[in-house]
């Protein structure tokens, strides 16, 4: 599927010292020293894009993209859209509209959003349902493996050789489990953590004809096939040098267990390899001091304030003001200060004269490379705002401009 429009990346003078990035996973401090990278980023189910919850993570991985090429590195990054599943059929019917036009609708919504707060774009943006075959081939391969079986027509992983990497305890694990899609209880199941491969069609519902029946796939195993095909080739094996089959598993925090845990055990069990370098998670955001969710239907969504007036870039800075792990609130005053902020940057970089900028410029790299701390890198930028508007002078605007553009993604 298109993605949306790419953007347009300026460079920086090569004087810039540019340092490996840090994140700072749960596995630990990881350190990308690799050459090119291979990123998968869970993309939405469209049925509710985008709140801010979804930009703020878009917004992370498109600073990790975004930096790791102004080092010179070839950034392969996929996303997916997960355009069959439970969520998306529920609000189909709640709503009485047909489930593939409530998804392209909202995939297209998502699109001009991600495209107005200059997202750069994955290089292939992969809808689950284009990948059916694919499911199939990578069930079969798991079977020959050994790690599928059958319940009642449906076929389930057999999880517990992987266990043992399991994030949080197995209790934890079980409760979890049954709030985000998984049936922790079912009958026949070999342990209560197995997750679904292949459901059997039921009444009415969407299906594929398969080896395996008609059906439809779970939505781990959506996100293991993608992202081995899209990074590492049709047959899912193409030899690579690594330890791991790719660098960076991205999504929200919510995505820790079960689905990144379950992605990437079945992409250990068709590949023998572990799957990815490092899993980078990013905090949930609230507002006005309660969780968002669908539930509590306080969701802020961004298409809703792009056509209320607000700058996208303003929406975008907001945004920067903040840990990306960290969870953290939402509050119109945070629009109101980068509204602020954002017009007196503007106004310094349009001066005939600017404070220095080679300083502010560094600064803002290490921040970045020191786990993506973008409230450092504004508070650097703050600071030469206030020095520029003191009349302090010898700097370039058009260098910061350029800076600001490719390491922020601010075309300010
Ligand atoms: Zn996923």
């Amino acid at each position: 599927m298109n993605s949306w429009p790419k953007t347009f990346l300026p460079a920086i003078a090569s004087e810039f010292l540019i340092p490996p990035l840090h994140l700072q996973t749960r596995q630990g401090d990881r350190v990308f020293n690799q050459s090119d990278i291979r990123m998968y980023v869970c993309g939405i189910t469209p049925y509710d894009a985008t709140h801010l919850g979804h930009a703020a993570t878009y917004l992370t991985f498109d600073l990790i993209n975004r930096y790791l090429q102004a080092q010179g590195k070839a950034v392969a990054f996929v996303e997916n859209v997960t355009d069959i599943d439970e969520p998306l059929l529920e609000r189909a019917t709640r709503d009485r509209v047909d489930w593939k036009a409530l998804a392209a609708d909202q995939i297209a919504l998502f699109e001009s959003d991600m495209s107005a707060l200059r997202i750069l774009p994955p290089n292939f943006f992969v809808p689950a349902t284009s990948v059916m075959d694919l499911v199939s081939i990578a069930i079969s391969k798991m079977k020959a493996n050994g790690f599928v079986y059958e319940v009642d027509s449906d076929l389930y992983f057999d999880v517990s050789p992987f266990l043992q990497m399991l994030p949080i305890s197995v209790e934890e694990a079980l409760s979890v489990f049954s709030e985000r899609g998984g049936d922790p209880l079912r009958q026949g199941k070999r342990h209560p953590l197995d997750p679904v491969l292949w459901i059997a069609n039921r009444d009415d519902e969407p299906g594929w004809e398969s080896v395996h029946g008609f059906g439809r796939p779970g939505w781990h195993i959506e996100c293991c096939v993608i992202s081995l095909r899209y990074l590492l080739g049709a047959e899912f094996l193409e030899p690579t040098q690594s330890d791991f089959l790719i660098d960076v598993q991205g999504g929200g925090s919510d995505l820790i267990f079960p689905h990144h845990f379950m992605s990437a055990a079945q992409a250990q069990a068709l590949t023998g390899k572990p799957f990815s370098f490092s899993f980078v998670h990013t905090g949930m955001v609230g507002l006005d001091g309660e969780k968002m969710s669908k539930s509590k239907g306080n969701l802020v969504f961004v298409s809703k304030l792009l056509q209320s007036g607000v700058d996208p870039m303003v929406v975008r800075y907001a945004l920067l003001d903040g840990q990306y792990d960290e969870d953290r609130m939402w509050r119109s005053e945070l629009l109101t200060k980068a509204t602020i902020k954002v017009e007196r940057v503007r106004s310094a970089l349009s001066r005939m004269e600017v404070a220095p900028t080679k300083t502010v410029i560094q600064e803002i790299i290490s921040a970045l490379s020191n786990n993506l701390n973008t409230k450092g890198c504004l508070s650097a930028l703050d600071s030469w705002t206030t020095a520029t508007e003191l009349g302090e002078t010898g700097g370039e605007a058009g260098e910061l401009s350029r800076a600001l553009d490719l390491l922020l993604g601010l075309a300010l």
